[in-house]
């Protein structure tokens, strides 16, 4: 090779190196990444506090001879996403090639221009290339031209840990796979403006896609759904996110007579909708009797069409029963509840109504501002609990 090549293959290879060092030297400090960074390190202590159960349930036995099982940790989107152990691991990581396992597991960053799956445009799922856990989705996937697969949005928010990241003199905000801690990449606040704001910077080194109908090496657990109307639905939605076994709660609007209803609509208390949460529910951890259990403890059952100072039809007691077993025990238990001290004189008036899967009457998602919104602003409604 002549000299002059070699020249102008040095000059080259500095010229990407710089772009990738512009490219990923931006500053992390914006509001959209420290609300990442705060709620990721919230959700990581909620799960260090979560119930262990005990392999033993003789309390004579001596401590030291129990052994703690953790109760499995399963995402919004239905996945196991309990931290691995570091054997599993470490097992996990004989898998990897060299190049993969710099990446991976010593966070390292790929080339830009390099990786294989930067120009993909196939419809499909991006997993972790360690643990297989579903990472990113091809609808959220953008070209940001920085050299990198770019994504505006994971595919589910717990499906993605935050780490703030000082090394190399940058502050940069480090992404990871919440299950397996394996290093995704980073993430910046210069994502498309009309969807998130975020940019999602990934190695491909770190996923392997998974087209549309290509099985996905982990699957969702197979959870159940049941409806609650209790008055606003913020408050309810909050304490069933909170209640164990329960791997999802939305909050929404139910039973009228107008298509995708809006907020304002439901106000006006004349579309026939109550709000209502929507529940998904992991069966091995909770029991629908013990989520209408919950539901009587959440609100006065006995109030008619109000909470308290929420007043209209919308907020009317109401149990939606996905099917005729959850219709006949959501009749048994209020007929039960009729004897119970608490309710003494004043009679039950919570409905039990068929929860519709199409048309008006079926279940529409609230508005974006209506979900997590208690979470999100701490404001508490009002709850007899
Ligand atoms: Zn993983």
């Amino acid at each position: 090779m002549k000299l002059a090549t070699l020249v102008i293959l040095f000059i080259a290879a500095a010229v990407i190196a710089g772009l990738a060092v512009i490219a990923l030297a931006q500053p992390a400090s914006g509001p959209k990444l420290d609300t990442l960074i705060r709620q990721s390190e919230e959700a990581a202590k909620k799960q260090q506090a979560a119930p262990a159960a005990l392999s033993s349930t003789d309390s004579k036995e001596p401590a030291k001879e129990t052994t703690p099982v953790k109760t499995a940790i399963i995402s919004r989107a239905g996945y196991d996403i309990t931290p691995l152990s570091k054997e599993t691991i470490d097992e996990l990581a004989k898998k990897l090639s060299p190049e993969d396992a710099k990446v991976i597991l010593n966070k390292g960053t790929e080339p830009a221009f390099c990786g294989n799956l930067l120009d993909n445009k196939t419809d499909g799922t991006y997993a972790c290339k360690l643990c297989g856990l579903p990472l990113f989705s091809s609808n959220d996937k953008f070209n940001s031209g920085t050299g990198w697969p770019s994504f505006f949005a994971p595919y589910a928010a717990d499906h993605i840990k935050y780490h703030k990241d000082s090394a190399y003199g940058m502050v940069r905000v480090e992404i990871l796979c919440n299950r397996c801690d394996a290093h995704l990449g980073h993430v910046f606040d210069d994502g498309p403006k009309d969807k998130t704001g975020l940019r999602y910077c990934l190695n491909s080194a770190s996923m392997d896609f998974y087209a549309k109908d290509a099985k996905l090496p982990l699957a969702p657990i197979a959870t159940k759904t049941a409806y609650f109307a209790g008055g606003c639905f913020w408050g309810i939605e909050h304490r069933y996110q909170e209640t164990q076994g329960v791997v999802n709660a939305v909050s929404g609007y139910m039973g009228g007579n107008v298509a995708k209803p809006t907020y304002k609509q439901v106000c006006t208390d004349l579309t026939g909708h109550a709000e209502v949460v929507k529940i998904e529910y992991n069966p091995a951890q909770t029991t629908y009797r013990q989520l209408l259990e919950r539901f009587f403890k959440l609100h006065d059952p006995t109030q008619l069409n109000r909470q308290g100072p929420d007043i209209g039809n919308q907020y009317r007691s109401a149990i939606f029963a996905a099917d005729q077993t959850q219709a006949d025990e959501a009749k048994a238990f209020i007929a039960e509840q009729a004897s119970n001290p608490r309710f003494k004189g004043r009679p039950i008036v919570t409905l039990v109504e068929s929860a519709a899967t199409e048309g008006a009457a079926m279940f529409w998602v609230a508005e974006d501002y209506h979900q997590d919104y208690n979470e999100r602003t701490g404001h508490q409604c009002y709850l007899p609990e």
